[in-house]
């Protein structure tokens, strides 16, 4: 799998374009809230070849921009089941943090993702494993390689759990659940440079209580 992390938007959220590198088929993983990922997509040459969008969660920096990718890039899309509630808000969370400029329309959704799909794309597998705690739904797809983590892990840090919809309890079982995955899995983040999850195991100071 070849990955590309598109940085983007006013929160500066890490969008990813990833390629199946046998078949050349290609996902979008997170939106922005912006135009900026759509922009750049269309200036590519070859054309990727996008067969569909998949989101971590539902915070406007990660899916508000969807329905304006959504009118380039008619593909399927793809949001954890546990997540709708709060994917429902995208059209209010602006004014949450002061920014009703960034309130956004809550685009399609064709497929809800349960704790333990698998998505293929071309040859590779993708697996989902459902970490609430962020938000309600927040999850992570991963191959034998590489995971994407939203923000439920950054290096040297976690994701916030005191937002509406945040719960400090399941975030705690969310980064336990996750770390039992293998350790040399690269982590790409929703914000910030790439890790792993024996590095953050190891070092995160937010991660302490898995380490006693
Ligand atoms: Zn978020």
């Amino acid at each position: 799998m070849e990955i590309e992390c598109i940085t983007v938007g006013e929160f500066q959220v890490n969008t990813y374009l990833i390629r199946d590198t046998a078949s050349g088929q290609a996902a979008i993983i997170d939106t922005g809230e912006t135009a900026e990922l759509a922009a750049y997509l269309a200036s590519l040459q070859p054309q990727p070849d996008i067969r569909m969008i998949l989101l971590t969660h539902g915070h406007l920096d990660h899916a508000g921009a969807l329905t304006g990718l959504q009118q380039q890039f008619d593909v399927p899309t793809y949001l954890p089941r546990l997540e709708q509630p709060l994917f429902a808000t995208l059209p209010q969370q602006g004014d949450w943090f002061g920014a009703p400029h960034m309130n956004r329309p809550c685009g399609r959704i064709d497929h809800y993702v349960d704790d333990g799909d698998i998505i293929q794309l071309g040859e590779t597998t993708l697996h989902f494993i459902s970490t609430p705690g962020h938000t309600p739904g927040q999850g992570c797809y991963y191959d034998d390689k590489d995971i994407f983590v939203g923000d439920t892990l950054f290096a040297g840090s976690v994701g916030r759990s005191d937002l509406p919809l945040g719960d400090p309890a399941l975030m705690q079982q969310s980064l336990h659940k996750l770390m039992q995955l293998p350790g040399h899995l690269r982590v790409h983040s929703g914000h910030g440079p790439v890790t792993t999850l024996d590095r953050e195991r190891e070092t995160n100071p937010f991660l302490t209580f898995l380490r006693n």
